[in-house]
């Protein structure tokens, strides 16, 4: 398909869990129990140390699957001196040489995809499906920004009057500094990453502090495919320690953040008080993303749709369905059949393959979801998934559908598997997206209709990101659907998307009277 409209690229294919030797190695590498995985700064010439601390199983706290340790201030120092002296001769490196590196790196994480996928599994939580989804994504980042410089770094040629040549071309900013969230510790590390580096910047990585060892061991790959390790470098910490550090630093020449809508606005007041030029926040926040079916959709699919959409990764995708907006005619039919569905989820270790729903990622956000399930006490529940007795000894939340009269009843996005189910009228499509335009977000939207004039009314007057009709509204894959939101969930330029790179870029204008 990509080479049929002139595209020179293909999307990874990841894994064939059909294939029975490749089930074998991956089964292993999530098996292992014996794996012992770090993280610790990857910073050169820094000397102190501090203490380690046990990294476990989301599934089953018992178990400890790694360990890592934090920067301290000197380290912090240390990167960013580092980062500021390797930027130069990095951003004097051809782009073709830069993205040869990315891609190069590339094909490795594709061979290793078995060790990545355990990783995203035991330090995560992820699902083995969502696991693969996750590697096939880092790489596909991986290449697409390193074909992306290749397009977009070559010096452009202007028009001008006769005796003047004028080129316009691009350049890396200078120190980038890349934060990270938990939900996908290695496909957003890695694109934010790459795209940083594509473009020319040193790079400091701040990954999440429960993902740090996914984002480790990438870390070394880069630097093994060729990043030099100054360029390069990874600071795990907390976010209001070593993440507030490098985002007042005025050093720090542009901040790639993805995470929730709170730390972006902090992000941004640090770098707005420092006294330094003014940095640029790229900033993929959070959604309060729902779905809209008409009485024209068909309820099976929409309940699929809707069932996919809100509990894959155990609801914590920015991108999830948070609430089924459902056409009275039709309300009943799907809320039954909604129930069923949900009654049939199979929640647990998400190392096995019929596992749909896995642990959410820690104790505070168990116990925020907790809160949520209290607030809607006064709601009737429509479903709640059962929890193994195994789960017990993990960070599990039972997914749950309740019904509830308006979306402005949600007070926060409930980053879990949690799905709201709001019933309206045909007189009431347009009062249905203002309310999801009045929450402030503007993520995902999904459409369920076969009429093409309500489909398009929903399209022009929604104010959100991406919009999937007629199917589920996540897992946007890179290159084909550029995705992020806008308002509060998200600054753009969308990931994955044209105008990504030349964000961490600046545009140099030489004009030489010849
Ligand atoms: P978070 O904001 O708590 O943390 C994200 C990162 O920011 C972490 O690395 C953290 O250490 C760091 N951080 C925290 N405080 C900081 C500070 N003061 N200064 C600098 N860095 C700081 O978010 P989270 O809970 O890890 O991630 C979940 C959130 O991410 C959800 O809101 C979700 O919707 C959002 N998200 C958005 C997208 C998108 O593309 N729009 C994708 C994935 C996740």
């Amino acid at each position: 398909l990509f080479r049929s409209v002139g595209i020179d690229r293909t999307n990874s294919m990841g894994i064939n869990l059909a294939n029975d030797d490749d089930l074998r190695t991956l089964a292993a590498a999530i098996a292992a129990e014996t794996a012992q995985w770090q993280a610790a700064p990857l910073v050169p010439g820094a000397t102190t140390a501090a203490a380690w601390a046990d990294v476990t199983d989301p599934a089953d706290r018992r178990r400890v699957v790694g360990r890592w340790q934090a920067a301290d201030a000197a380290t912090v120092e240390r990167a960013l001196a580092n980062a500021v002296a390797a930027q130069p001769a990095w951003n004097a490196t051809p782009a073709a040489s830069r993205a040869a590196i990315l891609e190069h790196a590339a094909d490795v994480m594709e061979q290793q995809m078995p060790k990545f996928i355990a990783m995203c599994t035991r330090e995560a939580g992820k699902t083995v499906v969502d696991g693969v989804a996750e590697v096939r994504e880092a790489v596909d980042f991986l290449r697409y920004y390193a074909g992306e410089a290749r397009r977009q770094f070559g010096a452009q040629a202007l028009p001008g009057p006769t005796g003047e040549s004028n080129v316009l071309q691009l350049e890396g900013r200078g120190v980038f500094v890349c934060i990270s969230p938990w939900n996908f510790p290695l496909a957003i590390f890695c694109g934010q990453v790459a795209a940083a580096l594509a473009a020319g910047n040193s790079v400091i990585a701040k990954p999440a502090e429960q993902t740090n060892l996914v984002a480790h061991a990438a870390v070394k790959l880069l630097h093994e495919a060729g990043i030099p390790e100054t360029v390069l470098q990874l600071l795990p910490g907390d976010g209001a320690s070593v993440g507030a550090a490098l985002t007042s630093d005025p050093r720090v020449a542009g901040v790639a953040f993805t995470g929730s809508t709170a730390t972006a606005r902090a992000i941004n007041r640090a770098l707005a008080a420092r006294d330094a030029s003014i940095g640029v926040l790229i900033a993929e926040t959070g959604g309060q993303n729902a779905l809209i079916a008409d009485s024209s959709s068909l309820p099976e699919q929409v309940v699929k749709d809707a069932i996919g959409s809100a509990f894959t990764s155990a609801g914590q995708r920015c991108s999830a369905a948070r609430v089924l907006f459902v056409q009275d005619d039709i309300a009943d039919k799907v809320v039954d059949m909604l129930a069923g569905a949900m009654a049939e989820l199979v929640v647990g270790d998400p190392g096995q393959l019929s596992t749909d729903v896995g642990p959410v990622i820690d104790a505070d956000a168990l116990g925020l979801l907790e809160d949520h399930a209290g607030e809607m006490a006064g709601c009737r529940l429509v479903a709640q998934a059962a929890l193994p007795d195994e789960a017990a000894h993990g960070t599990f939340f039972a997914p749950r559908a309740w019904e509830i009269d308006s979306i402005g009843r949600l007070e926060r996005e409930n980053f879990g598997p949690a799905l709201h189910v709001v019933r309206w009228k045909a007189s009431e499509l347009d009062q249905v997206v203002d309310a999801i335009n009045a929450t402030g977000f503007g993520l995902t939207l999904g459409i369920h209709s076969r009429i093409d004039e309500t489909v398009e009314r929903i399209v022009s007057r929604a104010k959100v990101g991406n919009i999937y009709v007629n199917r589920n509204q996540i897992g946007a894959v890179v290159g084909v659907q550029p995705f992020g939101g806008q308002g509060l969930s998200g600054t753009g330029p969308k990931a994955g998307g044209p105008h990504y790179l030349p964000r961490f870029a600046t545009e140099k204008t030489v004009t030489i009277n010849t």
